[in-house]
């Protein structure tokens, strides 16, 4: 046994037998070919951010820490090819140096790129589609000790089953992403009205690059986040962004504390926390302004609705926290996703909303997911796969229609169950 392992938010706590760190593509293979030979299983993961058991196993544990780097760069397609355990903000200072940049992220960005891209890893903005949409082609180690290669033009069937995959198919060693030339952007975030933001919904989402807002439990307002392609001069206001950090996190914390010992004092937490909510703005090139610090630990779920649905699905998720006693103060996070044809993507096929709920760590969260996840359900959610859910096999099934092409699929790369945990064979039914 190794030391225990613990993901970020602290809900999945295990000991695998052993934990490796292999340096090459030939140290990779070997491990397979071992862990075939004496029937082991093995999970693979990233920076451990995602908040499902997702890389929980009792056997072992792989980490491609040591594994990282941009392998080529062709500015002719636009393609680079990057080692799968390099790190977003890793990729993005890497790619920066060649003059090319990710076209979005999502707001953090310490994830490995092949942990990012297997649970559909998602940004915001209605004109592009989540991470794994990014991509071009990926390579990796299947079940069998293969090599394979998968891309838009090669093995494409493969490529669409295996772009948002959970590690099932097998070790992910590189991927292709298709970039942009390096762009700024120009960020804005101001506290309004949250029925200005309704009603205003579809002029932000048709006229802003990302658009993104938090309501606040508990009140009417809303944080609203706006960032455009810029050609301005670098702003960063450091004293603002140390105000900004210390809001997010210190302060934020500081506060959050003292709902662990009385829980009622949550609503008053949640209305401070949008009374602070003020503006701020920034200029800067793109890998830098995506990820915001986070700090302050809590637990996730997220839900994808369709778009169309988004406004009811929201005022009544604001009608219920306003009447049920959550003790919940984080505010909700609402971000908005091009549709995908990635088959197992939460935005398969679906121009999507994306609400995420968080609960400050070593509080009770059962409840209120619960509450949130009926309400999502109801308008055909998908969860999101790094993200807290109780979705199971025959519930997941319904959901996407490719349910059944894809366990085939993954089944062929690994027919023996090399990559399948406990987990893994509950929520696809192995
Ligand atoms: C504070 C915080 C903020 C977040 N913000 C966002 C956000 O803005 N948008 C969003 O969509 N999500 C967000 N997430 C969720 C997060 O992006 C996902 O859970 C992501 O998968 C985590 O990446 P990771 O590198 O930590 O992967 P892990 O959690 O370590 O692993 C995730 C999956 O990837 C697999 N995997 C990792 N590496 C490989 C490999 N080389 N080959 C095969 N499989 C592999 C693992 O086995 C596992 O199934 C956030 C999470 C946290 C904690």
């Amino acid at each position: 046994m190794t030391k225990q392992i613990s993901n970020w938010s602290g809900s999945v706590l295990f000991s695998p037998q052993e934990m490796l760190y292999p340096t090459t593509e030939q140290e990779i293979l070997d491990i397979v070919q071992k862990a075939i030979q004496n029937k082991k299983t093995i999970r693979v993961v990233g920076s451990a951010h995602s908040f499902t058991p997702l890389i929980e196993t009792n056997h072992i544990l792989l980490s491609l820490d040591c594994y990282t780097g941009i392998i080529e760069v062709n500015k002719e397609r636009m393609h680079v090819v990057v080692k799968a355990g390099t790190k977003i903000k890793a990729f993005g200072e890497l790619a920066f140096a060649q003059g090319v940049a990710q076209e979005n992220l999502g707001d953090i960005d310490v994830q490995a790129l092949a942990g990012a891209i297997s649970t559909g890893t998602h940004g915001t903005g209605l004109a592009f589609g989540n991470v794994s949409s990014q991509l071009f082609a990926i390579k990796f180690i299947n079940g069998k000790g293969e090599i394979v290669y998968c891309s838009e033009e090669e093995n494409p069937t493969l490529f669409k089953a295996c772009q948002v995959s959970l590690g099932t198919f097998g070790i992910i060693t590189e991927l292709t992403f298709k970039v942009l030339p390096s762009y700024k952007l120009e960020f804005i975030s101001k506290s309004e009205p949250i029925e200005e933001v309704f009603k205003q919904l579809d002029h932000h989402n048709q006229t802003t690059r990302n658009f993104e807002f938090y309501w606040f439990p508990y009140t009417s307002r809303a944080q609203t986040k706006y960032s455009q392609v810029s050609t301005k001069e670098i702003v960063e206001n450091k004293v603002g962004a140390w105000m900004d950090n210390v809001l997010e996190n210190d302060l934020f914390n500081a506060i959050s504390y003292p709902t662990l010992h009385f829980p009622s004092w949550s609503k008053y937490v949640a209305k401070i926390s949008g009374a602070l909510a003020g503006t701020s703005a920034k200029v800067n090139w793109s890998h830098r302004v995506y990820a915001l610090p986070r700090h302050v630990r809590f637990n996730e779920m997220e839900y994808c609705v369709p778009l169309e649905d988004y406004i009811t699905v929201k005022k009544e998720i604001i009608r219920v926290f306003n009447q049920k006693k959550f003790h919940v103060h984080f505010p909700t996070e609402n971000r908005f996703v091009k549709a995908d044809d990635i088959w197992i993507s939460p935005s398969y096929k679906r121009t999507s909303a994306y609400i995420s709920f968080h609960v400050y760590k070593g509080k009770a969260y059962q409840d209120y997911f619960k509450t949130m996840e009926e309400i999502c359900s109801h308008y055909g959610g998908r969860p999101h796969w790094g993200k807290m859910h109780t979705k199971e096999a025959k519930d997941l099934s319904l959901l996407y229609e490719k349910w059944d092409d894809f366990l085939q699929i993954r089944k062929q790369q690994d027919p023996d169950n090399l990559f399948a945990s406990d987990y893994i064979k509950r929520i696809f039914g192995l």
